[in-house]
């Protein structure tokens, strides 16, 4: 049977544009062309799991309005469970406003809509399923005491509790939060923002993650683009390279390696291991445009780990 994965956090419609620049304040420019996408951190890991062949749940929130049935129709096409993805009867569905220029620079103005109006009570509304999973996948695209309540629930049920800290809190993690994380997955971008430190080069990832776990996480896993992962724990720190791939688009890259970790984990493999699975499915994802749509199935995510190309893993103290 699939091991069981479920994603308490964000539904988006990204609604892109084409255009040649960035437009100034008050300036209006021609675009080109348009493009509806379902997106969300919490979806995107939700399908992307699935594509993994994970039996996976997602709860979040939804309006009732023209983008909210695409989301969870979205979801129905890639076998997602959306029992407790609730609509709320008020709040729009969230969307993400993108404009990629020419030079594939980008602004998002993302409005949350719904996934604001996603309450803890929401949470223990879906208990049942998050304590039938064998992991719960968090991010930040929803209130932070949703976030905990999940966390809570989770954790009540021994279920393993992965935080992705994506966006990068303005404030610092609260305590309560932390305490009931057993992974914390940051980016360099996020780790810099939670610890004021460089994530330039390894000893300094070294440092940034012992000051993550200083603050209550066991086992911190920094993920740092075509470097791959760094897995930090009391006992060890491991670089588990990146695969060697030529990036086209690294949208959701990190949605991909949260996924591709967390599916191999609740499937009972060991950490090494599951970042391995994470830095295929982040390579993958990186070589094919957008967000979803570049997510892989199982048997591409097999292949490339089939070749022997990353076989060794740096150990450091
Ligand atoms: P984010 O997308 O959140 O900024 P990263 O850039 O760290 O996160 O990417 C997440 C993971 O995806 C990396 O740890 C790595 O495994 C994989 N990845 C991303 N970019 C590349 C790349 N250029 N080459 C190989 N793997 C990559």
């Amino acid at each position: 049977m699939s091991a069981k994965v479920v994603v308490v956090g964000s539904l988006n419609m990204d609604l892109v544009t084409r255009s040649p620049r960035i437009p100034l304040p008050g300036e209006t420019i021609i675009g080109s062309n348009f493009y509806t996408l379902p997106g969300g951190k919490g979806a995107n890991q939700a399908v992307a799991a699935a594509r993994l062949g994970a039996c996976a749940s997602m709860v979040g929130r939804v309006g009732q309005d023209a983008f909210g049935r695409p989301l969870l129709a979205n979801l129905d096409n890639n076998g997602v469970d959306h029992t407790y993805v609730s609509q709320d009867p008020e709040a729009a569905t969230g969307v993400a406003l993108i404009t990629v220029d020419d030079a594939g620079e980008n602004t998002i103005v993302l409005a949350s809509g719904a996934n604001m109006h996603f309450s803890p009570a929401h949470v223990d509304a879906a208990a049942s399923a998050i304590a039938a999973a064998e992991v719960l996948l968090l991010q930040l695209e929803i209130p932070l005491e949703t976030v905990t309540r999940a966390a809570e629930v989770a954790q009540a049920h021994g279920v393993r509790v992965i935080l992705n800290p994506a966006p990068a809190p303005a404030e610092p993690l609260p305590a309560e939060l932390l305490s009931r994380v057993n992974i914390l997955i940051p980016n360099e971008t996020e780790t810099s923002l939670l610890t004021g430190l460089s994530v330039e080069d390894r000893p300094q990832a070294e440092v940034a993650a012992a000051a993550l776990r200083e603050v209550g996480v066991e086992t911190v896993i920094l993920t740092l683009g075509a470097r791959g992962a760094l897995l930090a724990q009391a006992s060890e720190s491991i670089l588990i390279p990146a695969f060697k791939i030529t990036p086209v688009d690294t949208t959701a890259a990190g949605d991909a390696f949260v996924a591709g970790f967390g599916t191999a984990l609740a499937e009972g493999k060991s950490l090494p291991e599951a970042i391995r699975w994470g830095n295929a499915v982040g390579a993958l994802a990186a070589t094919r445009l957008g967000a979803q749509p570049s997510l892989p199935a199982r048997l591409e995510v097999e292949q490339l780990l089939a070749e022997p190309n990353d076989l060794s893993f740096e150990r450091g103290v």
